[in-house]
């Protein structure tokens, strides 16, 4: 065996195509619209501004390691045992912490099609192999999912709703998933915009994770409550996940000011109801407009839309995109989705989804 002549990463670093945020720029425009990364229109709770001001006098400390006061903050808002509750920096960090415990090399983590990016990074960074399972109408689709299933199968990602593409599953069909599942694969929810969600049939996963050894629910500060620079996320799952994340997570992984916004921004619910009701109507206002541009608008529940363009030269996406960026909004190309002729767009400000609006229908001869 010859021996490397510098440090070489363990198989599968290299696969990996690193992730590329959402850009913020409109160079030469001066009011520039960020739809990129669905961060909300609407900004943080003042009171989680304040709160995360006053750690300033506080700086030297370390934070709270437990997230204690955070987690119980999270238990009563959302009747969850704190015990069964593990915080971190952003659901980016939760995520990799489940697949650094659950995979090793050899073994198999499934994603669909379209889902969130971060499944295959995580994934690929233990040594595992990602596994897609194609969707069906931009949904992540059970059967294929199951299907997807072999004996080295250890963790099973599902975006609901997903990102980029809006779109969810059911309840009854996540419960069937987890009823084909063996016993010893990891069901993840990633539930991350489950709070704008408003479908009778759609449950973000609480009620699974009670009942059940192997299924997890993420969740983020980073969407509805406006705190992703703070980059805050919480897990809810069965004790014996939850004891084996906190024995590899960074013993500070989350900082003193994301826990004091996280727990204000938890009491102020008026403000996740402004930023939910807020998004419900542009939400709709959006889907229909664009709608009658003659562009498919992929139907969301969530704070985003994917807008389809037609194949014809002049009239792509990437053409859509530099329009609206010399006009200042900045939308998100999905191509590394494997969406190469389509746009995410964040729900706005009413400015901002009018200006999209409006150049959009320019755009298309309107
Ligand atoms: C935005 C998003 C998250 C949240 O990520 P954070 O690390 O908490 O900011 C998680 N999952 C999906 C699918 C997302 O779109």
């Amino acid at each position: 065996m010859t021996v490397p002549q510098r440090p070489v990463p363990r198989p599968g670093v290299l696969a990996i195509d690193a992730y590329v945020p959402g850009k913020s720029q409109a160079p030469g425009v001066a009011k520039v619209f960020k739809l990129s990364s669905n961060e909300t229109p609407l900004g943080a709770s003042p009171s989680a501004i304040e709160a995360y001001k006053t750690v300033a006098a506080h700086l030297q400390d370390y934070p709270d390691g437990a997230s204690t006061d955070l987690r119980q903050a999270i238990g009563r808002t959302f009747g969850l045992d704190p015990d069964r509750i593990i915080c971190g920096a952003g659901s980016d960090d939760l995520l990799n912490l489940i697949a650094r415990a659950y995979l090793a090399d050899g073994d198999e983590a499934i994603h669909t099609t379209h889902g969130f990016l971060v499944y295959p990074i995580a994934t690929l960074g233990t040594g595992a192999r990602p596994v897609v399972a194609p969707e069906k109408n931009f949904t992540a689709d059970v059967d294929a999912i199951l299907k997807a299933v072999t004996p080295r199968t250890k963790v099973v990602f599902l975006a609901n709703p997903n990102n980029p593409t809006g779109t969810y599953v059911p309840f009854d069909e996540v419960k069937r998933l987890h009823r084909g599942l063996p016993p010893h694969v990891l069901l993840v929810l990633d539930a991350a915009y489950a709070e704008y969600v408003r479908r009778n049939d759609y449950e973000a996963g609480i009620e699974l994770v009670a009942t059940s050894e192997n299924v997890v629910m993420c969740r983020t500060f980073s969407k509805i409550y406006g705190l992703a620079a703070l980059r805050l996320g919480w897990l809810y799952g069965p004790a014996h996940i939850v004891d084996a994340l906190n024995r590899i997570r960074g013993p500070f992984n989350v900082n003193a000011p994301a826990i004091a916004a996280g727990i204000a921004a938890l009491a102020d619910t008026a403000h996740v109801e402004r930023s939910r009701d807020h998004n419900e109507r542009w939400l709709g206002w959006l889907t229909e407009e664009i709608g009658k541009l003659g562009l498919v608008v992929t139907p969301s529940v969530g704070n985003f839309i994917l807008i389809h363009f037609p194949d014809k030269p002049g009239k792509m996406a990437k053409d859509a995109d530099a329009l609206l960026t010399s006009r200042g909004c900045v939308l998100r190309a999905v191509r590394a989705y494997h969406l190469p002729n389509a746009l995410r767009m964040s729900v706005g400000t009413e400015e901002a989804n009018r200006l999209v609006v409006k150049t959009l229908a320019e755009f298309m001869g309107k």
